[in-house]
């Protein structure tokens, strides 16, 4: 599959005029709502698309959203000052850490107590998902291969010191803790959102029928159907500083012709897993719709 690669612009903020619907559920009545394309905690203001998101759509999304933000990469982005909305007062400063001795195969042992370490002195830690590829574009596999697997980077040496001091502290042999956690299904939802409104900005949501809505609004917990990653590496281009890469393209030639697909990338430079979704099929000619023709 080759890529009709288009990217993000990061330097610059992007405000682009309504649709004058929902992009997920299509209501024109209600008060919409300026939609961040890409999450403001991950990109700052790179892509506004204007009144193009509802009351209740904006609350389904929030509820998995949020979580993902918060939870699986509040700790990270505090660690590496991503943007954030809260107040100074209200950013993350300590986290609770709860450690445990377990025994030479890693099994829990006993309870070693919780410990507030400023987000300074922890290590750093990312939690992400490693997926194959979306069904759409691949051959079947068993609903076990299918389900993929944690992803993370550690400071493996920050971490070894700070449980060093919890074994002296306690006498403990082996010590360990839990860096992070991700709710698998809430992420691939949050990337599928991500993708869809990406390419609805783009592109303008009449130029492609779109896959997603039914995982956007939780009405299919099927992520695997069209969020998965991209097996094939692409070199990362000027990631300095970046925390995101997004690109939306359409695979030239073979079966996935004319499917819209968005590769997305938390972290580059970590080597993390390129995410790969598929948005839709392109009802017009795209390549026409960029150069202003239709
Ligand atoms: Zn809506």
């Amino acid at each position: 599959m080759k890529l009709n690669v288009h990217e993000l612009n990061r330097s610059q903020t992007i405000r682009l005029s309504s649709p004058g619907e929902c992009i997920y559920c299509g209501d024109t009545e209600s008060k919409l709502r300026d939609e961040h394309v890409i999450p403001y905690a991950l990109a700052a203001n790179t892509m506004i698309l204007e009144k193009s998101c509802c009351e209740t759509c904006q609350n389904i999304i929030q509820r998995y959203e949020q979580e993902v933000l918060k939870k699986q990469l509040g700790i990270f982005r505090a660690q590496v000052d991503a943007p954030s909305r809260s107040k100074k007062r209200d950013r993350i400063t300590h986290v609770d850490v709860q450690f445990v001795e377990v025994n030479d195969g890693g099994q829990f042992m006993r309870d070693l107590g919780v410990r507030s370490i400023p987000v300074h002195e922890l290590p750093l830690a990312v939690h992400l998902w490693q997926s194959p590829m979306p069904r759409r574009l691949r051959h079947p596999l068993t609903p076990e291969q299918e389900q993929g697997k944690p992803w993370w980077f550690a400071d493996r040496d920050g971490i070894d010191a700070m449980c060093s001091n919890i074994r002296e502290e306690t006498g403990a042999n082996y010590v360990a803790y839990k860096s992070g956690q991700v709710n698998r299904l809430h992420y691939l939802r949050s990337l599928a959102k991500n993708a869809h409104a990406f390419a609805a900005a783009q592109y303008g949501l009449d130029a492609f029928e779109p896959y997603l809505l039914d995982l956007i609004l939780c009405r299919s917990d099927d992520v695997a159907e069209f969020v998965g990653d991209d097996p094939f590496d692409a070199p990362v281009q000027d990631a300095n500083g970046h925390t995101l890469q997004i690109f939306l393209g359409e695979p030239m030639g073979g079966e996935e012709q004319g499917l819209i697909t968005a590769r997305f990338q938390l972290y580059p430079t970590l080597g993390s897993p390129a995410h790969l979704i598929v948005v839709g099929r392109a009802k017009i000619d795209i390549q026409k719709r960029l150069a202003g023709e239709i």
